[in-house]
């Protein structure tokens, strides 16, 4: 059995150049930005206001202004500001030649064309040029791009950014027992959920699904399909079929199709007998077929690899709280995840009757990680969740 944080640093070590495919911003949510982008104008342009008010002189204190001209958002000012005079600005306009402050409108009286401030103004309201962001500095790097940073984009004036291309991911469920959904039930079958599940979670991370179906445990039928799988995808996620059962083919068939295992077995619990291997430019994982132990593995390995493939390493977004009640194993050779939901500051261990129980995971919201030689857990012990 293979230590999960080594096999995890054997998929992180992996060094892809991803290619990059141009897209326009209102495409790019969720896609991983390729190359550092860097700011192309000051953040603002200008000095602006940041309040309505006149602009004026500061040093000329309180007293009556004769005011100039109205400078609306957009407006280019025309006259200088001298002493007793102001000019009355808008939010987000520019700030005219002379002023050096921003008498916000409420702190003012005007009539004839004359202004009075009437309380102390304490702040010079004015947002300088190049205050948020200066030309030439770094932007964004490569991530995952957020609805902020689509934001940030078209603040910059990118229409479009440079992206890497998404992997094509297929998806194999293996088991004579599956149906698919929508099918009729015969005795000793059940509906295959890891295919729709991990079709679900490619695409929840932002990669290109394929899904292959149900395979039953055959291994001329599962070779076809993989074979195809391996030909037409960047990554193929086998479910089923890679534990110890006579009827277990995948390691066997993956073996024949000539690809070459890089790990198998890792001491993690749920998810044991995960598999992964390679085929000149295509990657296998086989994940156990318990759903619980599916659905983990890809959240912890499959993900971290897919965006190795994008060209990035995935940050884990992680809260922390307490624990509601003690966590207690018998056995501790593995290291363990285990399903959890948050309320408030609390970490609650969702009852979960082994890695069948995918029922379980409806109210999941975290995974908590039980390191090799723990048993035990207090309560009231302060824990990081990793968030799903
Ligand atoms: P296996 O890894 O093939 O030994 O399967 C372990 C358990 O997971 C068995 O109870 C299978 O019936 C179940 N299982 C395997 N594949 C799926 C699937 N695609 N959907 C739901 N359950 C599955
Ligand atoms: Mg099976």
């Amino acid at each position: 059995m293979l230590d999960p944080d080594a096999a995890l640093k054997i998929l992180e070590d992996f060094e892809f150049t991803p290619t990059v495919e141009v897209v326009p911003i209102g495409e790019a949510l969720g896609r991983v930005l390729a190359e550092a982008v860097r700011v192309r104008v000051d953040s603002p342009p200008f000095s602006k206001a940041a309040m309505d008010g006149y602009a004026l002189r500061s040093s000329d204190g309180a007293g009556r202004y004769r005011i100039l001209e109205m400078i609306a958002a957009g407006d280019v000012p025309r006259k200088k500001v001298g002493p007793e005079q102001c000019s009355k600005i808008m939010t987000g306009a520019m700030l005219p030649k002379g002023a050096d402050k921003i008498v916000r409108v409420e702190f003012t009286r005007e009539s004839d064309g004359l202004m009075t401030v009437v309380e102390p103004e304490p702040y010079a309201n004015i947002i300088q040029r190049g205050e948020n962001l200066r030309a030439g500095d770094p932007l964004l790097g490569p991530k995952v791009l957020s609805s902020q940073d689509i934001g940030v984009l078209a603040s910059q004036g990118y229409a479009s950014v440079p992206v890497s291309l998404r992997p094509l991911v297929g998806v194999i469920a293996t088991g004579s027992e599956l149906r698919s959904a929508g099918q009729k039930l015969m005795d000793g079958e059940i509906y295959d959920s890891n295919g729709p599940q991990l079709c679900a979670q490619v695409q929840a991370m932002g990669a290109r699904w394929r899904s292959y179906g149900v395979v039953p445990d055959d291994p001329e039928q599962l070779a076809g399909t993989i074979g195809h799988g391996l030909r037409d995808c960047d990554v193929l996620l086998l479910s089923g079929g890679v534990s110890m059962g006579d009827l277990d083919f995948v390691p066997r068939v993956l073996k024949d199709l000539g690809a070459q295992i890089l790990f198998h077995k890792l001491a993690v619990k749920p998810g044991k007998p995960t598999l992964f291997a390679q085929k000149e430019r295509a990657f296998v994982f086989g994940l156990p077929g318990n759903p619980v132990s599916t659905f983990i593995i890809f959240e912890v390995f499959v993900k971290a690899f897919l965006y190795r493939w994008m060209g990035i390493s995935s940050r884990l977004r992680v809260a922390s709280g307490v624990l509601t009640e003690a966590i207690k194993r018998r056995d501790a050779q593995r290291l363990e995840y285990r399903p959890v939901r948050l309320e408030g500051n609390s970490i609650v261990p969702l009852s979960y009757h082994g890695s069948s129980h995918l029922s379980a995971l409806r109210e999941a919201e975290g995974l908590i990680r039980i390191e090799i030689g723990t048993t035990r857990i207090e309560k009231g012990s302060e824990l990081n969740v990793r968030l799903l």
